[in-house]
C-alpha cells in the first residue's frame, strides 16, 4: 500500500524525523488557510499523488506571497499531473500539501528497502539527491553508499556515521543525520514498510538534515498488524480493478496486454503469462484466484477481467488440485451469463473433477473454446484475440 507525502511526513514527525511544517488542503480556500498558519514568507504548494517526479511535471510551486499560494493552488488542484511515474494520461490532483519553505543548502538521497538477495534491509544514501535515483544507480553506481542491516542487532551507530561521512556531512551534520536515520529505520521496521524513501533529504543552513520529500510503502502482508494504517489508504489513487479484486481476496495485477488470464496458483499464473508472450500476445493481467476459490470468487474475477476494454480474449487455465474443476466451471458459467460474454473464451481444465467441469461447460450453451493442454490453450487464445481485434477494426 502506498500513501501520500503529507501522510508519510505525519508518520515521520511522530517518529522524530525532522520535516518542515505543513498542512493538507482539499480546496483552494483550505490551501490559503493552511498557508496563513505557516510563518512564511516562503510557502510551497505540492500536489499530492502517489507518484514521484511532481516537481518536473509542474506539481510543486514555491510561492513568495499568499496571492501566489492562491494562484498555485488553483492551478494545481484538479490538474492532470503527468510525471514519469503516472503514465501518459497523468493523475488527477485532488489534494495539496502546503509546506513552509525550507532553507536548502544541499539535496541528498536516503532510502531504506529490502535487499532480497541478501535477505536484509539495505540503507542507501547518495549525494545525488533530488534526481532520479534509478539513473544514478545506472550511470554512476559509485555515488550510492550502502549499508546492510543485520536484523539481529538492528542498524548500528557506526553504519549511520559511515553513510553520513560518505555524504560529506560535517560533524554536526553526521550527528543530525544519524538521529534521523535511526528514527526512519525504527519507522520502517515497526510499521512493516516495504520502502521508505527521502528524496531529497536536505542539509539546512544550520547544518542539520531534514526530510523534504517522503515516500512510504507498506508491505500488504503486514497491514493486518496496523489497522490504523488502513485509514491512510486513498482509493482514488489505486487501480479500481485491483481494489475490486482485493475485496474478493484475489491476487490481481493489471497489465497492458490483450489476453485476460484466470489462473489458480501464482506459479501457473506466471507460466501462463510467459506462454502467451511466447505465442505473440501480451497478458492483460496477472490473476491468481487461489487454491480454495469459490464460484463467487471466480465470478468476481471474471467480471474484473471483462471490465478491461483492452481484453480481446480470455484464457482460463486451471489445474484442479485443492480447487475443483467443476467449481471453476460453475463460476465461469455464472459470470459469463451475468455479464454477457462478448469476447472469445478459451478454457483449459485439468485435475480434480475435470470430467464434470468439462461436461458443465459443454452443456452451458456458451461459446467456449476448450483446450487440451496449456500450449493448445495459449495458441488458441492468441489466435482468437487477433481474430476478435480484426473483426472490431
Ligand atoms: P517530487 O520528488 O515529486 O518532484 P519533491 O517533494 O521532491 O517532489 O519536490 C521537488 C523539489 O521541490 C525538491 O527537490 C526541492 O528542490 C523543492 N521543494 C520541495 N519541497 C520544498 C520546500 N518545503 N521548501 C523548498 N523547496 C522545496
Ligand atoms: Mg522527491
Amino acid at each position: 500500500m502506498k500513501i501520500h507525502e503529507y501522510q508519510a511526513k505525519d508518520l515521520m514527525r511522530r517518529y522524530g524525523v525532522a520535516v518542515p511544517e505543513g498542512h493538507v488542503a482539499f480546496t483552494v480556500a483550505e490551501a490559503k488557510e493552511a498557508a496563513r498558519k505557516l510563518p512564511g514568507p516562503i510557502r510551497v504548494v505540492k500536489a499530492q499523488i502517489h507518484a514521484g517526479g511532481r516537481g518536473l511535471g509542474g506539481g510543486v510551486k514555491v510561492c513568495k506571497t499568499l496571492d501566489q499560494v492562491d494562484e498555485a493552488a488553483g492551478a494545481i488542484l484538479g490538474m492532470m499531473l503527468k510525471t514519469h511515474q503516472t503514465g501518459p494520461e497523468g493523475q488527477l490532483v485532488r489534494r495539496l500539501y502546503i509546506e513552509g519553505g525550507a532553507d536548502i543548502r544541499r539535496e541528498l538521497y536516503l532510502g531504506i528497502l529490502l535487499d532480497r538477495d541478501k535477505g536484509r534491509l539495505v540503507v542507501m544514501a547518495s549525494t545525488e539527491g533530488g534526481m532520479n535515483i534509478e539513473d544514478v544507480a545506472h550511470n554512476t553506481p559509485e555515488k550510492i553508499a550502502k549499508v546492510w542491516v543485520d536484523p539481529k542487532v538492528g542498524l548500528q551507530a557506526f553504519q549511520c556515521r559511515r553513510l553520513g561521512f560518505a555524504l560529506g556531512l560535517s560533524a554536526k551534520g553526521v550527528g543530525s543525520f544519524s538521529k534521523l536515520l535511526q528514527n526512519l529505520y525504527r519507522l520502517y521496521t515497526e510499521l512493516d514498510c516495504s520502502l521508505v524513501e527521502v528524496n531529497p533529504l536536505i542539509v539546512t543552513g544550520t547544518d542539520e538534515v531534514m526530510a523534504l520529500d517522503g515516500k512510504i510503502n507498506f508491505d500488504d502482508n503486514g497491514l493486518f498488524r496496523h489497522p490504523h494504517l488502513e485509514d491512510l489508504r486513498d482509493y482514488d489513487e489505486e487501480d479500481p480493478a485491483e481494489v475490486e479484486a482485493g475485496k474478493f481476496d484475489l491476487s490481481y495485477v493489471h497489465l497492458d496486454g490483450n489476453v485476460g488470464c484466470l489462473v489458480n496458483g501464482a506459479g501457473l499464473a506466471m507460466a501462463t503469462m510467459d506462454i502467451l508472450k511466447h505465442y505473440g500476445s501480451e497478458p492483460a493481467n496477472f490473476l491468481d484466484v487461489g487454491g480454495g476459490a469459490t464460484a463467487e470468487k471466480v465470478t468476481a474475477a471474471f467480471k474484473i477481467i471483462l471490465s478491461d476494454e483492452r481484453v480481446q480474449a480470455i484464457f482460463v487455465n486451471i489445474f484442479g488440485g485443492i480447487m475443483k474443476c467443476d467449481t471453476i466451471a460453475e463460476g465461469v458459467i455464472a459470470a459469463a451469463r451475468e455479464v454477457g460474454l462478448d469476447r472469445p473464451l478459451v478454457v483449459r481444465l485439468e485435475g480434480t473433477n475435470v470430467e464434470l467441469g468439462r461436461t458443465l461447460l459443454a452443456g452451458s450453451g456458451l461459446p467456449i473454446t476448450t483446450a487440451t493442454d496449456m500450449k493448445d490453450g495459449a495458441q488458441k487464445a492468441v489466435a482468437l484475440a487477433a481474430q476478435f481485434a480484426a473483426q472490431r477494426a
